[in-house]
Protein backbone atom coordinates (compact mmCIF):
# COMPACT_ATOMS: atom_id res chain seq x y z
CA UNK A 1 0.00 0.00 0.00
CA UNK A 2 2.82 2.39 1.11
CA UNK A 3 4.32 1.49 -2.42
CA UNK A 4 1.45 2.90 -4.34
CA UNK A 5 1.48 6.38 -2.95
CA UNK A 6 4.91 6.79 -3.49
CA UNK A 7 6.98 8.43 -5.99
CA UNK A 8 6.88 6.50 -9.49
CA UNK A 9 8.75 7.13 -12.55
CA UNK A 10 6.93 4.46 -14.24
CA UNK A 11 3.72 2.17 -12.54
CA UNK A 12 3.97 0.03 -10.56
CA UNK A 13 1.99 -3.60 -11.47
CA UNK A 14 -0.15 -2.10 -8.43
CA UNK A 15 -0.37 1.01 -9.58
CA UNK A 16 -1.63 -0.86 -13.40
CA UNK A 17 -4.67 -2.91 -11.48
CA UNK A 18 -5.81 0.19 -10.18
CA UNK A 19 -5.80 2.43 -13.20
CA UNK A 20 -7.39 -0.67 -15.01
CA UNK A 21 -10.38 0.62 -12.77
CA UNK A 22 -11.13 3.78 -15.11
CA UNK A 23 -12.68 2.30 -18.07
CA UNK A 24 -14.58 0.23 -15.43
CA UNK A 25 -15.62 3.18 -13.54
CA UNK A 26 -16.86 5.37 -16.80
CA UNK A 27 -18.64 2.15 -17.90
CA UNK A 28 -20.41 2.21 -14.91
CA UNK A 29 -21.27 5.54 -15.15
CA UNK A 30 -22.69 5.25 -18.58
CA UNK A 31 -24.95 2.28 -17.00
CA UNK A 32 -25.57 4.04 -13.93
CA UNK A 33 -27.29 7.01 -15.83
CA UNK A 34 -28.99 5.09 -18.70
CA UNK A 35 -30.55 2.31 -15.89
CA UNK A 36 -31.58 5.28 -13.35
CA UNK A 37 -32.85 7.73 -15.84
CA UNK A 38 -35.22 4.65 -16.89
CA UNK A 39 -36.32 3.23 -14.06
CA UNK A 40 -36.84 6.92 -12.82
CA UNK A 41 -39.35 6.95 -15.84
CA UNK A 42 -40.68 3.41 -15.79
CA UNK A 43 -41.39 3.80 -11.94
CA UNK A 44 -43.61 6.94 -12.91
CA UNK A 45 -41.09 8.97 -10.69
CA UNK A 46 -41.80 11.94 -13.28
CA UNK A 47 -45.03 11.89 -12.14
CA UNK A 48 -44.79 13.40 -9.20
CA UNK A 49 -42.04 16.01 -10.28
CA UNK A 50 -42.92 19.56 -10.19
CA UNK A 51 -40.95 22.44 -12.72
CA UNK A 52 -39.30 23.58 -9.50
CA UNK A 53 -37.49 20.09 -8.72
CA UNK A 54 -36.95 19.64 -12.32
CA UNK A 55 -35.29 23.00 -12.71
CA UNK A 56 -33.05 22.47 -9.45
CA UNK A 57 -32.33 19.16 -10.90
CA UNK A 58 -31.12 20.24 -14.39
CA UNK A 59 -29.18 23.24 -12.50
CA UNK A 60 -27.74 20.94 -10.12
CA UNK A 61 -26.48 18.69 -13.40
CA UNK A 62 -25.03 21.68 -14.95
CA UNK A 63 -23.13 23.42 -12.41
CA UNK A 64 -21.19 19.95 -12.22
CA UNK A 65 -20.78 19.74 -15.45
CA UNK A 66 -19.21 23.77 -15.68
CA UNK A 67 -17.24 22.72 -12.83
CA UNK A 68 -15.71 19.53 -13.92
CA UNK A 69 -14.97 21.39 -17.48
CA UNK A 70 -13.21 23.62 -15.82
CA UNK A 71 -11.10 21.74 -13.74
CA UNK A 72 -10.53 19.90 -16.40
CA UNK A 73 -9.54 22.06 -18.85
CA UNK A 74 -7.77 24.88 -16.74
CA UNK A 75 -5.99 22.44 -13.99
CA UNK A 76 -5.33 19.52 -15.82
CA UNK A 77 -4.83 20.57 -19.35
CA UNK A 78 -3.59 24.29 -18.97
CA UNK A 79 -1.94 23.92 -15.76
CA UNK A 80 -0.52 21.02 -14.51
CA UNK A 81 -0.04 19.52 -18.48
CA UNK A 82 1.27 23.07 -20.32
CA UNK A 83 2.18 25.06 -17.43
CA UNK A 84 0.88 27.93 -19.40
CA UNK A 85 0.19 29.87 -15.88
CA UNK A 86 0.98 29.81 -12.22
CA UNK A 87 -1.44 29.26 -9.12
CA UNK A 88 -0.85 28.88 -5.45
CA UNK A 89 -0.26 25.61 -4.21
CA UNK A 90 -2.85 25.31 -1.91
CA UNK A 91 -5.35 26.14 -4.76
CA UNK A 92 -4.07 22.78 -6.35
CA UNK A 93 -6.19 20.86 -3.61
CA UNK A 94 -9.85 21.94 -4.70
CA UNK A 95 -9.02 21.77 -8.41
CA UNK A 96 -7.86 17.92 -8.32
CA UNK A 97 -10.85 16.93 -6.20
CA UNK A 98 -12.85 19.04 -8.98
CA UNK A 99 -11.01 17.36 -11.66
CA UNK A 100 -11.15 13.85 -10.55
CA UNK A 101 -15.24 14.59 -9.39
CA UNK A 102 -15.40 14.91 -13.05
CA UNK A 103 -14.41 10.90 -13.58
CA UNK A 104 -11.25 11.99 -15.52
CA UNK A 105 -8.69 9.86 -13.52
CA UNK A 106 -6.24 11.54 -11.57
CA UNK A 107 -3.27 14.16 -12.73
CA UNK A 108 -0.34 11.95 -13.30
CA UNK A 109 -2.73 9.64 -15.43
CA UNK A 110 -3.99 12.25 -17.42
CA UNK A 111 -0.87 14.75 -17.80
CA UNK A 112 0.96 11.29 -18.82
CA UNK A 113 -1.27 10.79 -21.41
CA UNK A 114 -1.60 14.06 -22.52
CA UNK A 115 2.16 15.07 -22.52
CA UNK A 116 2.76 11.86 -24.79
CA UNK A 117 -0.26 13.27 -27.35
CA UNK A 118 1.43 16.25 -28.13
CA UNK A 119 5.34 14.44 -28.38
CA UNK A 120 3.64 12.03 -31.07
CA UNK A 121 0.84 13.62 -32.18
CA UNK A 122 -1.33 12.03 -34.98
CA UNK A 123 1.95 9.68 -35.65
CA UNK A 124 1.98 6.14 -34.94
CA UNK A 125 2.59 5.77 -31.00
CA UNK A 126 0.15 8.56 -30.72
CA UNK A 127 -2.14 6.37 -28.00
CA UNK A 128 -5.52 8.55 -29.65
CA UNK A 129 -4.90 9.68 -32.64
CA UNK A 130 -8.10 9.12 -35.52
CA UNK A 131 -5.48 7.47 -37.92
CA UNK A 132 -6.57 4.62 -35.78
CA UNK A 133 -10.19 5.41 -36.63
CA UNK A 134 -12.48 7.94 -35.37
CA UNK A 135 -14.34 5.66 -32.52
CA UNK A 136 -10.55 4.39 -31.29
CA UNK A 137 -9.48 8.06 -30.53
CA UNK A 138 -12.79 8.85 -28.72
CA UNK A 139 -12.29 5.76 -26.90
CA UNK A 140 -11.41 2.78 -27.57
CA UNK A 141 -8.11 3.76 -26.81
CA UNK A 142 -8.93 4.41 -22.95
CA UNK A 143 -9.68 0.40 -22.83
CA UNK A 144 -6.33 -1.07 -24.14
CA UNK A 145 -3.59 1.84 -22.99
CA UNK A 146 -1.63 2.90 -19.83
CA UNK A 147 0.44 5.43 -19.31
CA UNK A 148 4.08 3.93 -19.84
CA UNK A 149 5.96 7.33 -17.68
CA UNK A 150 4.66 9.10 -15.03
CA UNK A 151 5.45 13.04 -14.83
CA UNK A 152 7.92 13.61 -12.11
CA UNK A 153 7.04 16.91 -11.47
CA UNK A 154 3.24 15.59 -10.85
CA UNK A 155 4.43 12.67 -8.82
CA UNK A 156 6.49 15.08 -6.76
CA UNK A 157 3.29 16.63 -4.86
CA UNK A 158 2.16 14.62 -2.59
CA UNK A 159 -1.36 15.69 -2.49
CA UNK A 160 -1.52 15.44 -6.34
CA UNK A 161 -0.31 11.61 -5.88
CA UNK A 162 -2.73 11.35 -3.36
CA UNK A 163 -5.78 12.34 -5.76
CA UNK A 164 -4.04 10.41 -8.75
CA UNK A 165 -4.49 6.71 -6.54
CA UNK A 166 -7.55 7.89 -5.44
CA UNK A 167 -9.50 9.44 -8.60
CA UNK A 168 -12.59 7.44 -7.97
CA UNK A 169 -13.07 8.94 -4.40
CA UNK A 170 -14.46 12.45 -5.04
CA UNK A 171 -16.80 11.10 -7.88
CA UNK A 172 -18.05 8.35 -5.30
CA UNK A 173 -18.45 10.95 -2.61
CA UNK A 174 -20.70 13.83 -5.15
CA UNK A 175 -22.66 10.60 -6.20
CA UNK A 176 -23.38 9.80 -2.59
CA UNK A 177 -24.02 13.59 -1.62
CA UNK A 178 -26.36 13.58 -4.88
CA UNK A 179 -28.20 10.51 -4.01
CA UNK A 180 -29.03 11.89 0.02
CA UNK A 181 -30.48 15.06 -1.97
CA UNK A 182 -32.89 12.88 -4.11
CA UNK A 183 -32.66 10.77 -7.57
CA UNK A 184 -33.51 13.62 -9.70
CA UNK A 185 -30.30 15.17 -8.53
CA UNK A 186 -28.34 11.84 -8.65
CA UNK A 187 -29.61 11.06 -12.29
CA UNK A 188 -28.70 14.93 -13.18
CA UNK A 189 -25.23 14.02 -11.67
CA UNK A 190 -24.74 11.06 -13.74
CA UNK A 191 -26.35 12.53 -16.74
CA UNK A 192 -23.30 15.40 -16.26
CA UNK A 193 -20.53 12.93 -15.97
CA UNK A 194 -21.94 11.06 -19.53
CA UNK A 195 -22.31 14.14 -21.68
CA UNK A 196 -18.93 15.70 -19.93
CA UNK A 197 -16.76 12.70 -20.85
CA UNK A 198 -18.39 12.38 -24.52
CA UNK A 199 -17.32 16.47 -24.80
CA UNK A 200 -14.02 15.92 -23.60
CA UNK A 201 -13.17 12.81 -25.43
CA UNK A 202 -14.45 15.03 -28.50
CA UNK A 203 -11.08 17.08 -28.73
CA UNK A 204 -9.20 13.75 -29.42
CA UNK A 205 -11.58 12.86 -31.90
CA UNK A 206 -13.78 15.36 -33.72
CA UNK A 207 -10.51 17.86 -33.13
CA UNK A 208 -8.27 16.07 -35.21
CA UNK A 209 -10.78 15.13 -38.28
CA UNK A 210 -13.32 18.34 -38.25
CA UNK A 211 -12.39 21.74 -38.37
CA UNK A 212 -9.82 24.24 -39.50
CA UNK A 213 -6.34 24.87 -39.54
CA UNK A 214 -5.30 28.28 -39.30
CA UNK A 215 -1.99 27.55 -37.98
CA UNK A 216 1.11 25.67 -39.00
CA UNK A 217 0.84 22.34 -36.32
CA UNK A 218 2.32 19.74 -38.42
CA UNK A 219 0.03 17.67 -37.18
CA UNK A 220 -4.02 17.13 -38.02
CA UNK A 221 -5.12 19.33 -35.03
CA UNK A 222 -8.23 21.58 -36.09
CA UNK A 223 -10.26 24.54 -34.70
CA UNK A 224 -13.91 23.32 -34.05
CA UNK A 225 -16.00 26.10 -32.77
CA UNK A 226 -18.94 22.92 -31.35
CA UNK A 227 -16.65 20.99 -29.46
CA UNK A 228 -14.93 24.32 -28.14
CA UNK A 229 -18.24 25.79 -27.26
CA UNK A 230 -19.22 22.38 -25.39
CA UNK A 231 -15.47 22.06 -23.59
CA UNK A 232 -14.91 25.77 -22.85
CA UNK A 233 -12.48 26.93 -25.22
CA UNK A 234 -10.76 24.05 -25.98
CA UNK A 235 -12.40 23.04 -29.21
CA UNK A 236 -9.68 25.54 -30.52
CA UNK A 237 -7.51 22.27 -30.94
CA UNK A 238 -5.21 23.91 -33.80
CA UNK A 239 -3.91 26.91 -32.35
CA UNK A 240 -3.42 24.79 -29.08
CA UNK A 241 -1.41 22.38 -30.55
CA UNK A 242 0.50 24.91 -32.56
CA UNK A 243 1.36 26.81 -29.52
CA UNK A 244 1.13 24.46 -26.56
CA UNK A 245 2.67 26.78 -24.06
CA UNK A 246 -0.58 29.17 -24.62
CA UNK A 247 -2.78 29.53 -21.57
CA UNK A 248 -5.55 31.05 -24.42
CA UNK A 249 -6.14 28.44 -27.19
CA UNK A 250 -9.43 30.79 -28.72
CA UNK A 251 -7.71 32.58 -31.25
CA UNK A 252 -7.27 32.39 -34.88
CA UNK A 253 -6.58 35.28 -37.99
CA UNK A 254 -8.16 36.70 -40.58
CA UNK A 255 -4.39 36.90 -42.58
CA UNK A 256 -3.52 39.87 -41.56
CA UNK A 257 -4.70 40.19 -37.43
CA UNK A 258 -4.88 37.83 -34.46
CA UNK A 259 -8.79 37.16 -34.24
CA UNK A 260 -9.52 36.20 -30.99
CA UNK A 261 -12.08 33.30 -30.60
CA UNK A 262 -15.03 32.78 -27.39
CA UNK A 263 -12.61 31.23 -24.99
CA UNK A 264 -13.93 30.89 -21.38
CA UNK A 265 -11.44 29.03 -19.68
CA UNK A 266 -8.83 31.66 -20.57
CA UNK A 267 -11.64 34.04 -19.50
CA UNK A 268 -11.71 32.11 -15.84
CA UNK A 269 -7.55 32.22 -15.95
CA UNK A 270 -8.00 35.93 -16.14
CA UNK A 271 -10.40 36.44 -13.79
CA UNK A 272 -8.32 34.53 -11.27
CA UNK A 273 -5.25 36.35 -11.96
CA UNK A 274 -7.37 39.51 -11.13
CA UNK A 275 -7.57 38.46 -7.68
CA UNK A 276 -4.33 36.54 -7.04
CA UNK A 277 -4.93 33.38 -7.98
CA UNK A 278 -3.09 32.65 -11.29
CA UNK A 279 -0.15 34.83 -12.53
CA UNK A 280 2.56 34.40 -14.75
CA UNK A 281 0.28 34.02 -18.08
CA UNK A 282 1.89 32.67 -21.04
CA UNK A 283 0.97 33.74 -24.44
CA UNK A 284 2.40 33.37 -27.79
CA UNK A 285 4.06 36.09 -29.12
CA UNK A 286 3.63 38.25 -32.31
CA UNK A 287 6.80 36.97 -33.92
CA UNK A 288 5.71 33.26 -33.01
CA UNK A 289 2.15 33.67 -34.04
CA UNK A 290 3.39 34.89 -37.23
CA UNK A 291 6.09 32.33 -38.21
CA UNK A 292 3.30 29.17 -37.67
CA UNK A 293 -0.15 31.48 -39.48
CA UNK A 294 -1.14 30.02 -42.83
CA UNK A 295 -1.80 32.48 -45.18
CA UNK A 296 -3.08 30.09 -48.12
CA UNK A 297 -7.15 30.44 -47.66
CA UNK A 298 -7.46 27.85 -49.97
CA UNK A 299 -5.34 25.35 -47.71
CA UNK A 300 -7.34 26.74 -44.51
CA UNK A 301 -10.62 25.96 -46.04
CA UNK A 302 -9.64 22.29 -47.72
CA UNK A 303 -8.39 21.42 -44.61
CA UNK A 304 -12.05 21.22 -42.92
CA UNK A 305 -12.27 17.19 -43.18
CA UNK A 306 -9.18 15.14 -42.67
CA UNK A 307 -9.30 12.00 -45.24
CA UNK A 308 -8.39 9.62 -41.90
CA UNK A 309 -11.11 10.08 -40.74
ZN1 LIG B 1 -2.59 19.97 -24.65
ZN1 LIG C 1 -4.74 16.83 -29.85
Amino acid sequence: MTKLFSVQKTPSPTLRILYRGGPIMQISIHLLAILSLGSYVWMGGWRGITPGLLSSAVAYGVVWYILGMFATTLFYHRYLAHGSFKMPRLMQWPWAFLAASAAMMGPSWWVSHHRHHHQYSDQPPDLHSPSRGFWWSHMIWLFTTQPQRLPLDIERQRILRLWDRLYFVPTLLILLASVALGPEYAIAYLISLVILFHAVQCVNSVCHCFGTQPFDSRDNSRSNPWIALLTLGEGFHNPHHTFSHSARHGFSHDGYRVSLRPDPTFWLIQALAQVGLASDIRLPSLAQWQSKARFDRREMANSYQNRQC
